[in-house]
C-alpha cells in the first residue's frame, strides 16, 4: 500500500519500501514505503495548511464526516477484521469487536465534540462587575498520532479520532509490523470526507522518522501509545519544542487473588486477561498474587484450563490463542523466561516454542525479587504466579514496579476490594476481573513509567484542545 500525502498515494521518494508479512505463518502479504525525511516533512508542511482549514470548519461539518466515517467502517467490518487478523495473528472473534470499537470510538468523539463546552466566569472578584469573561476551545494545529501494534485499529482511533474532532489535522505513524489495516481506515477516512491535507499517514521504522515528527516546530503534539522506552526518547525529543505530549506506556499489571474469592471467575479472568491477543496487551494481568492458602489449587486449575485453550489459524473461529506480532517477539518471550527460570522460577507448564510465532502457554511459581515480578514487562501468554500470605504484603509486591497502568482484585469482601484498590499506584483497578478492560469512555491511562494523560472519549478532547479566554473589559456598564 502507500502512504497518504498531501491528498496523493505516495511511495517513498527514495522508492525504499518495508515487507510486512502475515504474522501466522511468515508469508508475504504487502509492501508499505519507508518514508524518507524530505516525505515526512512534506506531510508536515500539507498537515500545517490542513490544519487552518479544518479548524475553521464548524463543528457539526467536522463531527458529520467522522459518523460517515464510522458508518463506513462497521459496513466493512468483516473485511477489515480479516485484514488485521492476517497482519497480526490476532484472532478474527477479537478482531471484529476491535474494528466495532473503532468505529465507536469516533462517533463517540464526533458526538462529544459537538459539545464542548466553554466557560464564563463570575464576578467574585472586586474590580470584575462589568467584565465578562468566557473560554472556548481551540485546536492545537498539528497533532502526531504514533500508535503500537498490539490494537492498531482501536489505539489509532483514539488518537486520531479525538485530534480531528477537535479540529486538528493529523499525520498517523501505524506500526511497521501491521500498518496495513490502518491504511485502509485511513482511506475510509479520507473516502468519507476529511481532506486530504488534514489526514496524512506516514509508513517507515519509528527509529528512522520518529524524531522528525517529535522535533518538528510545526506539530503541536504528539499522541503516542507504546513502549515506555520509545515513550521516554519522545517526550526527550519533543521537549526542544515544548509541545503537548501524551504517553500511553507499558505496564506490568498485578491481579491479586485473595482465599475468599469466587475461585472459578478466579482462574477464568487470569487465564483469559491473559491470553486475550496472545498476550500482547498493555492492560493484561501480567503477575499473579494468590494467596498462599489456595494458590496450589489455583496453579492446578489454570494448568487445565491453559491445557484447554485451542490453538490454531487466527482465522478460525474456534481458535483461542493466536500467534505473536514476530518472531522477534517470540524470541523475547521465550528470553524472558529463560531469564525467570535462571532466577529460580519453576516452571510448571509451557516454556516452548509452537511454531516462530506462536509461544506455548506458560505458567512459572516465582518470587517477588525477580524481575518479572517488578519492571519485566512480558508481552506473550505467560502466567507468573506469586504467593503472598496478607493484604499488606499483596499491596507491597503489587505496587514494587516503576509501571502503574491497571490492576485486578478478586475478593468476595467489596469492602477489602475498595481498601486494596485505593493503594494501589496505578490508573484504574477492576473489581472482580483482570485489570484487562477498558471502556471507550473511560479516562484509561497510568501512573510512575506506565505514561502521562488520561485517554477516552471522556477526556481526550480537552487534552486536544487549548483554552483560550475572551476578555470584554466594561461590557456590562
Ligand atoms: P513500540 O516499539 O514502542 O512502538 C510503538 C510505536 O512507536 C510504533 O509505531 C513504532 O514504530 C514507533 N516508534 C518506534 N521508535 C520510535 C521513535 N524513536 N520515535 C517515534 N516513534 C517511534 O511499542 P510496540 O511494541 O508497538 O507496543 C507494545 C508496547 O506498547 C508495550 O510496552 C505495551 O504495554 C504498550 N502499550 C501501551 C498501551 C497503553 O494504553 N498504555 C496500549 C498498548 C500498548 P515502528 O513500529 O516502526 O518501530
Amino acid at each position: 500500500m502507500k502512504m497518504f500525502i498531501n491528498g496523493e498515494r505516495r511511495e517513498a521518494s527514495d522508492g525504499r519500501t518495508i515487507d510486512v508479512l502475515n504474522s501466522a505463518t511468515l508469508e508475504f502479504i504487502d509492501t508499505v514505503p519507508a518514508a524518507t525525511e524530505k516525505d515526512v516533512n512534506e506531510a508536515i508542511a500539507a498537515a500545517k495548511e490542513g490544519a487552518r482549514y479544518w479548524g475553521s470548519l464548524p463543528v457539526y461539518e467536522r463531527s458529520a464526516i467522522l459518523n460517515k466515517a464510522a458508518d463506513l467502517i462497521d459496513s466493512r467490518r468483516e473485511e477489515l477484521a480479516g485484514s488485521l487478523s492476517i497482519e497480526m495473528g490476532k484472532i478474527i472473534s477479537e478482531a471484529r469487536p476491535e474494528v466495532r470499537v473503532a468505529a465507536q470510538i469516533i462517533r463517540g468523539f464526533a458526538e462529544k465534540a459537538n459539545h464542548l463546552y466553554g466557560q464564563t466566569m463570575t464576578d467574585y472578584q472586586v474590580g470584575t462587575e462589568h467584565d465578562i469573561i468566557f473560554t472556548r476551545h481551540e485546536p492545537l494545529g498539528v497533532v502526531a498520532c504514533i500508535s503500537p501494534f498490539n490494537y492498531p485499529v482501536e489505539l489509532c482511533s483514539q488518537k486520531y479520532a479525538a485530534a480531528l474532532a477537535a479540529g486538528n489535522a493529523v499525520i498517523i505513524k501505524p506500526s511497521t509490523d501491521n500498518p496495513l489495516t490502518v491504511m485502509k481506515v485511513a482511506e475510509i477516512l479520507w473516502e468519507a470526507g476529511v481532506p486530504g491535507n488534514v489526514l496524512q499517514l506516514v509508513t517507515g521504522a519509528g527509529s528512522d522518522i520518529g524524531d522528525i515528527l517529535s522535533e518538528s516546530p510545526d506539530i503541536a503534539a504528539i499522541t503516542f501509545t507504546g513502549s515506555t522506552a520509545v515513550g521516554k526518547h519522545i517526550a526527550e525529543k519533543a521537549a526542544g519544542t515544548l509541545k503537548r505530549v501524551f504517553l500511553e506506556l507499558g505496564g506490568n499489571d498485578p491481579y491479586i487473588v485473595f482465599e475468599d474469592a469466587d475461585f472459578e471467575l478466579a482462574v477464568t479472568g487470569a487465564v483469559r486477561g491473559r491470553v486475550q491477543n496472545a498476550g500482547q496487551t498493555c492492560c493484561s494481568p501480567k503477575r499473579f498474587l494468590v494467596q498462599n492458602s489456595i494458590k496450589d489449587a489455583f496453579i492446578k486449575r489454570a494448568v487445565e484450563q491453559i491445557g484447554a485453550l485451542v490453538m490454531g489459524s487466527p482465522l478460525d473461529d474456534k481458535t483461542e490463542l493466536g500467534s505473536l506480532i514476530s518472531a522477534k517477539a517470540a524470541k523475547t518471550v521465550d528470553e524472558q523466561v529463560k531469564l525467570t527460570i535462571s532466577q529460580g522460577a519453576k516452571l510448571i507448564c509451557g516454556g516452548t516454542f509452537i511454531s516462530e510465532t506462536y509461544y506455548a502457554p506458560t505458567i512459572l511459581e516465582v518470587t517477588p525479587s525477580m524481575d518479572i515480578a517488578k519492571d519485566m514487562e512480558c508481552f506473550g501468554p505467560v502466567i507468573p504466579i506469586i504467593g503472598f500470605d496478607t493484604e499488606e504484603e499483596a499491596i507491597a509486591i503489587a505496587n514494587q514496579t516503576m509501571y502503574g497502568l491497571q490492576a485486578g482484585v478478586i475478593t468476595k469482601d467489596i469492602n477489602k476490594a475498595i481498601r486494596v484498590a485505593a493503594k494501589l499506584e496505578c490508573g484504574g483497578v477492576v473489581i472482580n476481573q483482570s485489570g484487562n478492560y477498558r471502556h471507550l469512555d473511560q479516562p484509561f491511562g497510568g501512573r510512575k513509567m506506565s505514561g502521562i494523560g488520561r485517554e477516552g472519549v471522556s477526556v481526550t478532547l480537552d487534552e486536544m484542545t487549548q483554552v483560550k479566554s475572551y476578555i470584554l473589559r466594561n461590557i456590562l456598564e
